[in-house]
């Protein structure tokens, strides 16, 4: 196995407490995607993080930061998978789940759909729609665990997402450091929409001494108001956590080693999400509940 992956693969995989993922063939697998992530990035903007390290941190150390929440076999549903994060790291990592992949851009959607088949992932599909779409009807209740990393703001997504859960399924949305607050912000949304009492789950994220400095900040769009902190690809890249962590989380700068902080924000659905629920993008951004 070539060591110019392996070795910062193990190591940082290692430093997140994530040493029971980077063995045996996983490691040849994620070498494998990150072999394609690099090829589609040279034809087109996929994601912003290009280096190594920070492919390995910031993309697959941060999507399975929340691996062990997903039950075993669970029915799993990424809302705005963008460039397949978290699923692909996920599928990799856990060949037990079977994973639907969303999002609205198709050049995206087609990378992951690539990466998915030369990865030979079993149980592992993508649909092109967007989440608020009612072509997607007949999805709803059809989920274990839905997820986002990275998309809106928590009250957006929650409507985005709560749909999709069968009542005693877990939305797990991935946030960074204003994890809290937006939970706090999404009170209202998530008791309208059938939540119950949510788990907000502090973590720290850490990035090797070589993946320290933060990728360019970009604008944030309105829908994602800067409250999508994971890192997050390509151009609809919000203020995300390498922003934002950067400027308010990363700690020991200097140090050998620093971290940034995560919020892992996991909501049961308790009751059936209304029928009027998800309203139309328009309609959702002016009022968001
Ligand atoms: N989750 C990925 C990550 O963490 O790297 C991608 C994040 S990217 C900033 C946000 C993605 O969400 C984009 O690919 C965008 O197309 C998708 N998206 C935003 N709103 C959506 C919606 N309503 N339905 C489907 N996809 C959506």
């Amino acid at each position: 196995m070539d060591s110019t992956f392996s070795e910062p693969f193990r190591r940082i995989f290692r430093l997140n407490g994530l040493d029971r993922l980077a063995v045996g063939p996983a490691v040849a697998r994620f070498r494998h995607l990150t072999v394609l992530l690099t090829e589609a990035n040279a034809r087109f903007n996929l994601t912003a993080i290009r280096d190594l390290p920070g492919i390995i941190a910031r993309h697959y150390a941060d999507s399975l930061l929340a691996e062990p929440l997903f039950p075993r076999r669970a029915r799993v549903l990424d809302i705005g998978c963008g460039g397949g994060f978290p699923c692909l790291p996920l599928a990799l990592a856990r060949p037990d789940l079977r994973i639907t992949a969303l999002d609205s851009t198709q050049k995206k959607l087609d990378f992951v759909q690539h990466a998915a088949e030369a990865l030979e992932l079993k149980h592992f599909r993508t649909i092109c729609a967007r989440a608020e779409s009612r072509t997607l009807r007949e999805l709803y209740e059809e989920f274990d665990v839905v997820t986002g990393r990275a998309v809106a703001r928590l009250n957006i997504l929650a409507e985005l997402a709560m749909p999709f859960l069968r009542t005693g399924g877990l939305l797990i949305a991935y946030k960074g450091a204003q994890g809290s607050e937006e939970l706090a912000e999404a009170a209202h949304a998530l008791q309208v929409l059938g939540g119950g009492e949510a788990q907000d789950l502090p973590m720290r994220l850490v990035l090797p001494p070589e993946c320290q400095t933060a990728p360019p900040a970009k604008v944030p769009a309105a829908a994602q108001g800067g409250g999508a902190k994971a890192p997050a690809t390509g151009e609809g890249r919000a203020a995300t956590a390498e922003n934002s962590a950067a400027q308010e989380g990363t700690e020991a700068p200097g140090a050998a080693e620093a971290t940034e902080s995560r919020h892992i924000l996991v909501i049961p659905k308790e009751r059936p999400t209304p029928p009027q629920y998800p309203r139309a993008y328009a309609a959702i951004l002016k009022q968001p509940l």
